[in-house]
C-alpha cells in the first residue's frame, strides 16, 4: 500500500490538536477494537469501511474542520486545522543547476564479475515489517507485511535456482527504516537489481472489495526497463486470473536510484476477501515468482547489456 492522491493526507484517530497543511482531503483510519461506526464531518455524516481496522476518506475546508468519530452512542469531538490555500508565486522559478555527480561517467555501474553467480547480486525487499508497520490488512486482519515477505522468498529461490546471488532486506518479522532498504544496492558494486515486494490496497475513492490487478512501478529509466520485462512475464503468469495494469512510474525511496535498476511490484490487492484468499495459494504464489525471477532474467539478458554500453544522465 501506498499513499494516495494529490492533496490528500493520512491520519490516525485519536490524535488531538491536529494542524494539517492546506489538503482537501483527509484519509482517516484507527483500530476496529474502538468500535467507529461512523464520523460526522461539519454535521455530514460519513461511514466508514471496515478492513482489519476502520478507514474513511473526508472532505476538509480551510480553517477549523469540526470531525466528531462515532462509536454507539458514544461520540469523541476534534478540531482539525487545515492551512490556508498557498497562493502560486507570480516569480518565475530559477532553474537549479545540477552538479555532475562522480557517478555519472561509470553509469550504470561496471559489474565485477558479471558471468560469475557471487558478482551478479539481486536485493529483494519484501515491504513492510515489524509489529508496527503491517502495511495493509486483509479483510480478516493479515498484515500485507507477511504476504509480501512469503512472496519475497520464493523469489528469492526461484533467482537462486536461476543463478543469482540474493541480498533479503529482511528475512524475518523485523521493522526497517525506509532508508535502509535501498542501502544494501546503493553500496554494493555487484548488485543489479533491486525489487521491492507489495500487495496492494485502494485509493481512498475506490471500494476496497472491488479492485484487484497487479501493476509494477519504476521512476527513472533503467528501472522501467526491469519493470517491464517482470511486468510483461506477471502479465502472462496472471491471464485469466487478475488484470495486468502493467508500469506505472512512481518516485519512491526504493525506486529512484539512478545507478541500480529498481522497481515495486504490487502483486494483487490484498484488501478483497478473494485477493486474501488467492494471496496465501502457495501455488499460485510459486507460479508468480517465477514470473517475477524470469522477467528479471530476461531483462538481464536483454536489455541490461544496452544499459551497460550507454551513458544516460540520471533523471531529476
Ligand atoms: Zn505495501
Amino acid at each position: 500500500m501506498f499513499a494516495g492522491a494529490l492533496l490528500a493526507v493520512t491520519i490516525a484517530f485519536p490524535k488531538p490538536g491536529i494542524q494539517l497543511p492546506y489538503v482537501e482531503k483527509c484519509y482517516m483510519s484507527g483500530a476496529v477494537g474502538r468500535g467507529v461506526t461512523n464520523i460526522v464531518v461539519q454535521g455530514r455524516n460519513v461511514s466508514v469501511y471496515k478492513t482489519g481496522g476502520w478507514v474513511t476518506m473526508v472532505d476538509l475546508n480551510e480553517g477549523d474542520n469540526e470531525i466528531a468519530i462515532v462509536a454507539g452512542s458514544e461520540s469523541t469531538n476534534y478540531i482539525v486545522k487545515v492551512a490556508r490555500k498557498p497562493k502560486p508565486s507570480a516569480a518565475p522559478q530559477k532553474k537549479k543547476e545540477y552538479k555532475k555527480l562522480p557517478y555519472a561517467d561509470d553509469f550504470p555501474r561496471a559489474l565485477v564479475a558479471p558471468d560469475d553467480p557471487a558478482g551478479r547480486i539481486v536485493v529483494v525487499d519484501p515491504g513492510h515489517g515489524g509489529p508496527k508497520d503491517t502495511g495493509a490488512l486483509s479483510p480478516h486482519g493479515f498484515g500485507e507485511k507477511d504476504a509480501n515477505l512469503a512472496l519475497s522468498r520464493s523469489v528469492r529461490d526461484q533467482l537462486v535456482g536461476l543463478g543469482y546471488t540474493v541480498i533479503m532486506t529482511r528475512d524475518g518479522d523485523k521493522a526497517l527504516e525506509l532508508n535502509d532498504r535501498p542501502r544494501a544496492a546503493c553500496t554494493n558494486k555487484n548488485v543489479i537489481a533491486f525489487i521491492s515486494i507489495h500487495h496492494n490496497a485502494p485509493n481512498y475513492n475506490v471500494d476496497p472489495r472491488k479492485v484487484r490487478y497487479a501493476s509494477v512501478y519504476a521512476w527513472n529509466e533503467i528501472g522501467e526497463s526491469l519493470a517491464g520485462k517482470i511486468s510483461d512475464r506477471m502479465g502472462l503468469a496472471l491471464k485469466g486470473d487478475i488484470p495486468n495494469k502493467g508500469v506505472m512510474k512512481a518516485n519512491f525511496a526504493v525506486t529512484r536510484n539512478p545507478e541500480v535498476a529498481s522497481c515495486l511490484i504490487e502483486a494483487d490487492f490484498i484488501t478483497t476477501p478473494e485477493g486474501e484468499e488467492a494471496i496465501w495459494n502457495s501455488k499460485r504464489r510459486k507460479r508468480i515468482a517465477k514470473a517475477i525471477a524470469e522477467g528479471l532474467d530476461n531483462w538481464y539478458k536483454g536489455e541490461w547489456s544496452d544499459w551497460r554500453g550507454s551513458n544516460p544522465r540520471p533523471q531529476h
